[in-house]
């Protein structure tokens, strides 16, 4: 079976277990045994409504989330059998600025990894963020000349940035100039909050970039993202429900706060009584999730994926094509982040090359 056949099947499964609790919510008990994580994954349209995050990073949901098409001029999505494709419409916007712009300065295209689940919420493996469509990985592998098949983004292996044989150590055989400007550009658009990276990544950055040293604050350094890096927009101007996070502090970030990566602090196994195992982190349910993610839950679907697929860049869809806006950083500055798409469904976008 296909392998994204076989994920289609999974996730139904998953709807057929979790439907009859999203009936209960209010009720209290019985949607508490269903992780939140479970119920979220197994959706696999988004809610049809104006887009919306609610919560915070990485607790909340997404409404009206639109999809990445899984290929553009210089992007291409990977892993797609995950169905993370899905962002607030200024996330997807972004990545698709971001893909046109990577070219010029040396990087040939996107390899976009994980968004969003089509309603947001936790995720069953990967995540703690990505939660409200406003976060989204991108690979440190440049897009090769040619169309991956879908099996070979599911199994291109990820590749560290980081020596194998030194400590949080960029391997300069691996790491080129274009990767930081590339990194640089993502951090460089004004919607853009935070770029996480590995501290080695970041180190690297604070040792050799001669760009605007302004930039580097919102370069923070992370557990993992040695293979891609993570980009963050902020809280869309008016949309009430997105709790905003705290702007990076000022300067380059390349001081004391990153030292402190390479102390042993940060990588000492927390200590554990052995005849006391830690109890198991509790479970995100739905009643810890903002009381709008219940709505978000049991509204309808959209019709398909393809009708609210997302294209702002070179081709857009016909019914985007009165929001320019959402191409822009002045999106930022506009009015309800509802404008921005049709409250009608948009035009249909024809599947796209090689799926
Ligand atoms: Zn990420």
């Amino acid at each position: 079976m296909r392998l994204q056949t076989r994920m289609r099947l999974i996730r139904l499964a998953v709807i057929a277990i979790a439907a009859p609790l999203l009936t209960l919510p209010e009720s209290g008990k019985a949607s508490e045994q269903v992780p939140a994580k479970q119920i979220f994954g197994g959706i696999e349209l988004p809610s049809r409504a104006a887009p919306a995050p609610y919560g915070f990073y990485s607790k909340g949901c997404i409404s009206g989330a639109v999809a990445l098409p899984t290929d553009g001029p210089t992007w291409q999505a990977m892993r797609l059998s995950r169905n993370r494709r899905w962002g607030h419409p200024l996330m997807i916007s972004l990545l698709e600025q971001l893909a046109h712009d990577a070219p010029k300065v040396g990087w040939p295209g996107l390899l976009v990894g994980d968004v969003s689940q089509p309603r947001g919420g936790p995720m069953m493996n990967g995540h703690a963020s990505h939660q409200i469509g406003l976060d989204a990985d991108i690979w440190l592998t440049p897009m090769p000349d040619r169309r991956l098949s879908a099996q070979e983004r599911e199994d291109l292996p990820f590749t560290s940035m980081l020596r194998k044989d030194k400590f949080l150590t960029v391997d300069s055989r691996l790491w080129t100039p274009s990767h930081a400007r590339l990194v640089m550009l993502a951090a460089s658009y004004p919607q853009v909050e935070r770029v996480f990276v590995n501290p080695a990544i970041k180190k690297k950055l604070c040792d050799t970039w001669t760009g605007d040293r302004s930039l580097l604050g919102k370069v923070r350094p992370i557990y993992g993202h040695d293979a891609h890096f993570h980009v963050r927009i902020k809280c869309p101007v008016g949309a009430s429900g997105c709790k905003s996070q705290a702007a990076p502090p000022p300067g380059d970030g390349c001081d004391k706060s990153l030292a402190w990566w390479f102390t042993p602090e940060p990588w000492a196994k927390p200590k554990t009584d052995p005849k006391k195992p830690a109890p198991k982190p509790r479970e995100i349910g739905i009643s810890d999730l903002p009381k709008s993610c219940v709505a978000v839950l049991k509204a309808p679907s959209v019709p398909s994926e393809g009708e609210v697929t997302y294209s702002g860049g070179a081709t857009p869809v016909a019914a985007y094509a009165s929001a320019p806006v959402a191409n822009t950083p002045a999106a930022m500055v506009a009015g309800d982040p509802a404008d921005i798409v049709p409250a009608e469904v948009p035009i249909p976008l024809p599947r796209p090359l090689g799926q």
